[in-house]
């Protein structure tokens, strides 16, 4: 073994949200505040299929059909993230595990190092607002610009700031995309939420409002005060 001093000790936690929740964003100020690498799944996977590397080389098939990675190699690339020194002192783990047998996979792993996960903070928004928050994204075909239609709009509606190409919406993003998203994803995702409830990990945080109040939130849920300024 060569997780020295760093085993049993490291804080290892899951945030857990629909598509539009934000919990990408949260895990991302959550890496800054605590200093701890964000783990997120896609990202991991399309990193890897950039590279070239063999589990880039083997997910790759499954992503492009958009079906889930086997469990297998999502366990293992989990595994060989978990460690490396960066993680020494803990990770966020971010869209996985995404259903109960990675789940329980993911737990017997780390028992057998004598870890568990610390903490799952699900990051609740109601399914209506989920589709508004996805759906109002457009984004210029040029030069990638992401918009809002309510949080970040252009000044001109429907044009591009920087460059006045006519903004597009990604197919993924259309309303009833998301809606079947959402029917596809949830199920499996309250299954998950559901297996740590039964071992009382779970905080569960109200997802709407403001950035800042939705990490307030998730930090109380973690035990920790916010600091100011
Ligand atoms: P995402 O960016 O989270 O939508 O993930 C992109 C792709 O990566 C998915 O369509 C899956 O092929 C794969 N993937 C992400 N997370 C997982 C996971 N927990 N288990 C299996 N495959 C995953």
């Amino acid at each position: 073994m060569t997780h020295g001093a760093s085993t049993g000790a490291r804080r290892i936690y899951l945030l857990v949200g629909a598509v539009g929740a934000g919990k990408g964003t949260q895990a991302e100020i959550l890496r800054e505040r605590l200093g701890l690498p964000h783990l997120a799944s896609g990202d991991l996977f399309r990193k890897a299929t950039r590279e070239g590397t063999p589990l880039g080389e083997k997910a790759r098939v499954y992503m492009e059909r958009g079906d889930l990675v086997p469990d297998e190699l999502t366990i293992a690339m989990f595994m060989d993230e978990l460690a490396k020194p960066e993680a020494a002192r803990g990770a966020i783990l971010d869209g996985f595990p995404r259903t109960v047998a990675q789940a329980s996979a993911l737990d017997a792993t780390l028992a057998g190092q004598g870890e568990a996960i610390s903490r799952v903070v699900y990051v609740e928004v109601p399914s209506e607002e989920l589709v508004e928050r996805v759906s109002g994204r457009w984004v210029c075909p040029t030069d990638g610009t992401p918009y809002h239609v309510v949080t970040d709009p252009p000044r001109v509606p429907g044009i591009c700031d920087k460059d006045g190409t006519p903004l597009i919406q990604r197919e993924d993003d259309k309303p009833e995309v998301v809606r079947a998203r959402l029917a596809q994803q949830v199920p499996p995702m309250l299954e998950v939420i559901a297996h740590y409830e039964r071992a009382g990990k779970v905080a569960r945080i109200d997802g709407r409002g403001a950035i800042d109040e939705v990490t307030a939130r998730v930090l109380d849920a973690l035990g920790m005060s916010q600091r100011v300024g």
